[in-house]
């Protein structure tokens, strides 16, 4: 029987498998999905990025 997976057991094994935690909150980033307009050769085009969130820079993300 496969043992059911928690939240926490998915953060340890990120973290386990030396995923990149901020040197300054100490949290894992998570990849959050963010819209955002660029101007590409005159015209502005809207573009979907993956940037890692975490607590420090969340503020700047989400206002
Ligand atoms: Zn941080």
């Amino acid at each position: 029987m496969a043992k059911k997976q928690t939240f926490a057991d998915k953060v340890e094994k990120i973290r386990s498998a030396g995923a990149a935690h901020c040197p300054v909150c100490d949290e894992v980033p998570a990849p959050t999905k963010v819209r955002e307009f660029v101007n590409e050769g005159g015209r502005m085009k809207l573009v979907t990025k993956t940037i890692k969130v975490c607590k420090c820079n969340s503020p700047n993300i989400f206002g």
